[in-house]
């Protein structure tokens, strides 16, 4: 009776045994797979590129839509793809005397580009706009543009025709036709709102890569700096890279001329101009990667000082704090600044640069 009794209650016992030794192996497993650091990996296509992330820790999943959705709001703010968008709004009203409304993140974006374009000189025009619509280098229609279509959309390029009014959030732009294009710097902008948003639910160990514009959340899980490799712009064989760069809480963009762009008899037309000339930048470089720790600060400059060109890029590099680059020229010199030698391994696959360490 007593037997009898006590396997009975064995049976009973199995059900809740079960139910304790699943609970305590799924507690166990949440912690094991952050123990093995597996990591929620998304992508999306915005802002014209394929975006990645990679998060790891509690919470990774929720960070990772929240970021991705960050960049689809930046996105719809800011694109001159397609209208409605505020700065399309502002385009719209260009010259007609209006003021028009701008969020925060448009107002900082449109703000910073001034910033670097006058830091440039002008070499970044954040109003290069009409030149790069006709150009259309990133579109299915490119057009090789004559010099009398150069000159007259030349003229309508100017960042100092960009009024911005602080009081009340809003700005214009003086001249009809005259286009603000923030292609150059937009990306940097959304890569830091992404960290700030996997900051926001406690990330440690994270990045985004929006089209090769890296921006990096801490160290890899193991401590060990996250490995960001740096293209070959003149590829012996596709994915050729030069070298590679370990960071970590730093943003790595690159501007090439390798991307986006269209040969016509032998000429290559890319998609960054030079406002000075209404063409295609021909500085001498042929790619700019910047290492800085803020990723709309790396965005923009490695587009002014693509335009700029070696020695004029170097000396805006030099007066800033905290960044650095790694620039190639067409005639196959690598530079780079002292600040990331040390974390930079040059791999040159090619094998046809030389390379030079600046000090
Ligand atoms: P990517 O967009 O390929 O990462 P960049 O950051 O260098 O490369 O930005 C290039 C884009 O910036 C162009 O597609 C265009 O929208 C815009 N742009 C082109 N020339 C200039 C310029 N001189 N100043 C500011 N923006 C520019
Ligand atoms: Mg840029």
């Amino acid at each position: 009776m007593r037997k009898e009794n006590n396997q009975l209650k064995f049976k009973r016992d199995i059900p809740l045994v079960m139910i304790s030794l699943t609970i305590i192996l799924s507690l166990c497993c949440s912690g094991c797979s952050s123990a093995r650091n597996t990591p929620v990996e998304a992508e999306g296509f915005y802002m014209g590129t394929v975006i990645t992330e990679k998060v790891y820790g509690r919470n990774a999943q929720k960070a990772a839509d929240e970021g991705m959705k960050r960049v689809e709001e930046i996105q719809n703010k800011m694109t001159i793809q397609t209208a409605g968008s505020e700065i399309d709004n502002l385009n719209q009203a260009a010259g007609n005397g209006q003021f028009v409304s701008l969020s925060s993140d448009s107002l900082f974006v449109l703000k910073t580009a001034l910033k670097y374009s006058a830091l440039s000189q002008g070499a970044f025009d954040v109003t290069v706009g009409p030149l790069d619509k006709a150009w259309g280098i990133y579109t299915n229609n490119p057009r090789i543009l004559s010099q009398e279509e150069v000159v007259r959309l030349k003229k309508l390029v100017d960042y100092t025709d960009i009024e911005v009014n602080d009081a009340d959030n809003t700005a214009r732009l003086k001249r009809a036709g005259q286009v603000v294009d923030l292609g150059a710097i937009a990306k940097g902008y959304a890569g830091d709102e992404v960290i700030n948003v996997f900051k926001k639910y406690g990330i440690k160990s994270a990045f985004v890569n929006l089209g090769g514009n890296v921006v990096t959340l801490g160290s890899k899980p193991d401590g060990t700096p996250w490995k960001i490799g740096i293209k070959d712009p003149r590829p012996a064989a596709e994915g050729d890279q030069i070298g590679v760069l370990q960071v970590d809480n730093k943003s790595v963009v690159t501007s090439g001329d390798y991307e986006r762009y269209v040969i016509k008899n032998n000429v290559r037309y890319h998609h960054i101009l030079d406002p000075r000339t209404g063409y295609p930048s021909k500085s001498g470089l042929i790619s700019v990667t910047i290492v800085a720790n803020i990723s709309i600060d790396a965005d923009a400059l490695s587009t002014s000082v693509f335009i700029l060109g070696l020695d004029k890029g170097m000396a805006l590099i030099r007066s800033l704090q905290g960044v650095d680059a790694i620039m190639i020229t067409e005639d196959k010199q690598i530079v780079i600044t002292p600040g990331i030698k040390d974390n930079f391994t040059l791999t040159d696959e090619g094998g046809t640069y030389t390379y030079h360490e600046e000090t």
